[in-house]
């Protein structure tokens, strides 16, 4: 892994938002147990390996209306066709029915099986029906409406579903439409999270002078829950060598990541550094973004074996302290990289493009991410979109009030009031 290298931020150069989120995912090893599970519990799963059709769906050419079921060659586009009705009903789950002839027709229900040979249906509001007569009116219907052929919807032998798919409720459907019953998925990744700082206190504990309480915990604990990983909730750890080096340990025992906020990322202390170095090859990088410039990552070792070599260990996604900027790079960096080491086709964050109602002052060379209230015009005229008060990357209130985050692309200048920029809605986002 030649690009994780600490020359970054040895040689103060600052590591491009690409080129970072690169380094990441060309070292990235996804997990490789997977467990099955019925369908009822397995939204939001990732899908273990390509999910192949044993059958036809549908199985049979089908009604796709009530009406009624007839030859397409009868049809007449220039004048009205008169059928004969042939005295039965064919209904979704019988047997197939009768087979009219040329010139008649048969009742027939959705999802009934079309009668051999026949391969339109006239919905029922369209003709005109008395005693066994019925009549369609010229140019209402064309020869193969309405019926829904076999396989239309997948063909057997047909790959439905790719490994890799985070399950949806219409994914479930569609496995559930091919007659399984169970899915093979990954198992959940596990990560482990903790807090670093002297000065961070849990909620509902007293606040000594000079202390505050720790945020990242609950919102990257909630982020990690929308992405449905499992969390190993580490703590609070003190900036102190041996009460980091004792959490990195039950981390590495038994989590496949880590996702940790404050200090480290900075490695501040030379013995954090020191401390990485000995547990794995982690990389401390400057990226050129705003908030979050802070950013380490990289492997650790496993437990070491009785002839001296380690198993590969979690990966750690070291975050900066300040609250936006912590909750910003794991949007950044972490959040599609732990969908990859879960075995996942990574969903992309979806980029909405607003026109801005600001002019926002941004230098070239680095990427800048504002908090924002993205909402229709009032003209109809499309997506527009405001900054949140203060963009301090501690400022958590600007984040809770925004919908959305303005993403200044790296080689973008100052946007002008009116100008188009790409968007991150949360609604959707993890
Ligand atoms: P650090 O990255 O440790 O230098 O922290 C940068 C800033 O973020 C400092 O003001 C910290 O007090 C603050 N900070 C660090 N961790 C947390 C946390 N878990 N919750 C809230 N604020 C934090
Ligand atoms: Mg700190």
């Amino acid at each position: 892994m030649p690009e994780l290298g600490p020359s970054p931020l040895v040689s103060g150069a600052e590591l491009p938002v690409a080129a970072a989120r690169a380094a990441i995912a060309a070292a990235l090893r996804p997990i490789t147990q997977t467990t099955t599970l019925p369908l009822a519990q397995a939204l939001g799963r990732v899908l273990a390996g390509d999910l192949v059709s044993p059958i036809d769906v549908p199985a049979h050419d089908n009604s796709a209306m009530d009406g009624y079921a007839l030859h397409g060659a009868d049809l007449d586009p220039a004048t009205a066709t008169v059928l004969q009705a042939l005295p039965a009903t064919v209904f979704a789950g019988a047997a197939p029915g009768p087979v009219p002839a040329r010139g008649q027709c048969v009742r027939i229900m959705t999802g009934a099986v079309m009668p051999d040979g026949l391969d339109t249906v006239v919905p029922i509001e369209l003709c005109t029906v008395e005693g066994s007569a019925v009549t369609l009116h010229p140019g209402v219907l064309r020869a193969g409406d309405n019926r829904r052929r076999r396989g239309e919807d997948l063909a057997r032998g047909q790959p439905a579903l790719r490994a890799g798919r985070v399950l949806r409720p219409a994914d479930l459907g569609l496995i559930a439409s091919l007659g399984f019953a169970e899915v093979t998925v990954m198992r959940r990744l596990r990560v482990a999270l903790f807090s670093t700082g002297d000065e961070l206190r849990n909620p509902g504990e007293p606040l000594p002078p000079g202390c505050i309480y720790d945020s990242n915990r609950a919102s990257l604990r909630a982020a990690l829950d929308r992405l449905g990983v499992d969390v190993l909730d580490l703590g609070l750890v003190p900036d102190d060598p041996a009460a980091l080096q004792a959490t990195l340990e039950a981390a590495v025992a038994g989590a496949d990541a880590v996702v940790t906020s404050g200090g480290v990322s900075m490695g501040d202390a030379d013995y954090t550094r020191d401390l990485l170095a000995r547990m794995g090859e982690v990389a401390f990088w400057k990226v050129a973004m705003r908030p979050g410039r802070p950013f380490a990552f990289g492997p650790l070792r496993g437990p070491g074996g009785p002839d001296g070599t380690h198993a590969p260990g979690p990966f750690l996604f070291a975050l900066p302290g300040n609250p936006v900027a912590a909750l910003v790079t794991f949007y950044a960096f972490a959040r599609e990289a732990l969908m990859v080491l879960a075995g996942a086709q990574p969903l992309p964050l979806p980029v909405l493009q607003a026109r801005s109602t600001v002019a926002i002052r941004k230098r070239p060379g680095r990427t800048e991410y504002q908090r924002a209230v993205v909402a229709p015009a009032a003209d109809g005229s499309g997506w527009q979109v405001r900054l949140t008060g203060s963009q301090g990357a501690g400022i958590l209130r600007s984040m809770s009030e925004a919908n959305a985050l303005v993403v200044l692309r790296h080689e973008q200048g100052s946007v002008a009031e009116g100008d188009t920029v790409d968007v991150w809605l949360f609604d959707g986002l993890v």
